[in-house]
């Protein structure tokens, strides 16, 4: 710490992100990556925009991308913000729809960043606790004061909500934005996107990260109403209004028109996981169920950190998160069938 950073460095607690060691070579199951390549026609598109107009900004408005991104999701595009992932979208959110005075509602267990963004910003909030079953108390994330965010599927369970009940949240929170964060909607799940023209409160946010395999781009998206994205807008345009770089914008667009790669990708995905689920619960695993890319696992037997900690020795990396309630899990992210059969095969050993 030093005498010349602000009260804002010196409180805040840093969101914590998986690790990214580089002693060896690991199997890399922490961070919820695509184990697949993105699709040719992405990386093409890639190669010929690294050899155009580099010299030039890119298009403030991210215009060609946004009306792609309209084209797919069937909304308007006055309806779609563009961010640099979607961690960079959730920040813009927290910023522009919620307030110091009126606290924010989101689960007990949830994704790390959302603690972090509130602090960060000085909104309050209240966190509700899960049931027994690690499932969202519905009805205690109505009439919330100041806004609610959850991420659907789950973080860091993979548990979905189905959308009847994601629009009942809505309903009930009329006057304040409900933000629901689709990281991982392309794994099984039902984007709430379909819902945006009949609530003006809803925010969408999805990202490239996961199913498009674009990690590495740094792309997510904001779905709503007109004048939520416009708000958007404002608090980008105070940041840098070139957010998102050439490159990724025709990465980004070419994904979005070849929908049949991601989607064959993401089946393959789902089957390897379910497939794995099957064989860890006959190993006597619970295996929460989830419609993510990855698996959230607890053996009676073990230990979750000292499996954590062999697995590493394998040279496998997994996520622990030290926290009550689920100090008992693992998450695995869903790697190629490979990469999969090694970690069965070498936690079938260790057990
Ligand atoms: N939301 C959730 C729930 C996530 O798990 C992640 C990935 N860590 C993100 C958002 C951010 O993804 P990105 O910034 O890569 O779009």
């Amino acid at each position: 710490m030093s005498r010349y950073w602000s009260s804002i460095v010196k409180n805040i607690e840093p969101y914590v992100p998986g690790e990214q060691p580089k002693d060896r070579k690991y199997i890399k199951l922490n961070t919820n990556e695509n184990p697949y390549p993105p699709s040719p026609r992405v990386l093409e598109a890639i190669r010929r925009a690294a050899g155009e107009d580099l010299r030039l900004y890119p298009d403030p408005d991210c215009s060609e991308l946004r009306e792609t991104a309209a084209e797919y999701y069937g909304l308007n595009k006055n309806q779609i913000f563009v961010g640099n992932g979607s961690d960079e979208v959730l920040a813009f959110s927290f910023m522009a729809f919620f307030d110091p005075e009126r606290p924010i509602l989101f689960p007990d267990i949830t994704y790390s960043f959302y603690p972090v963004y509130a602090k960060l910003f000085n909104i309050g909030y209240e966190i509700v606790p899960l049931d027994d079953q690690l499932n969202i108390p519905e009805e205690k994330l109505y009439k919330s004061r100041g806004g609610v965010i959850i991420s659907n599927p789950k973080a860091p369970t993979g548990q979905l909500l189905p959308i009847s009940s994601i629009s009942k949240i809505v309903e009930n929170n009329m006057d304040s934005v409900v933000i629901i964060d689709e990281a991982y909607i392309d794994f099984g799940g039902e984007s709430a996107a379909g819902l945006i023209d009949s609530y003006p409160n809803l925010l969408v946010v999805q990202t490239l990260s996961k199913s498009r395999s674009l990690a590495g781009m740094r792309i997510g998206f904001a779905l709503g109403d007109s004048s939520l994205i416009e708000a958007l807008g404002r608090i980008k345009n105070s940041f840098n209004s070139y957010t998102i770089d050439r490159i990724a914008l025709a990465a980004a667009n070419e994904s979005f028109r070849d929908e049949e790669y991601f989607r064959s990708v993401s089946a393959k995905i789902i089957c390897t996981r379910e497939r794995t689920a099957s064989e860890l619960k006959d190993m006597g695993f619970t295996v929460l169920d989830s419609k993510a890319n990855f698996l959230f696992i607890s053996h009676p037997d073990v230990a979750a950190r000292d499996l954590f900690e062999l697995l590493r020795d394998k040279g496998i990396l997994v996520r622990y998160f030290n926290k009550p309630r689920i100090d008992s899990f693992l998450r695995i992210t869903i790697g190629n069938d490979s990469d999969m059969d090694y970690v069965l095969e070498t936690i079938k050993n260790l057990l």
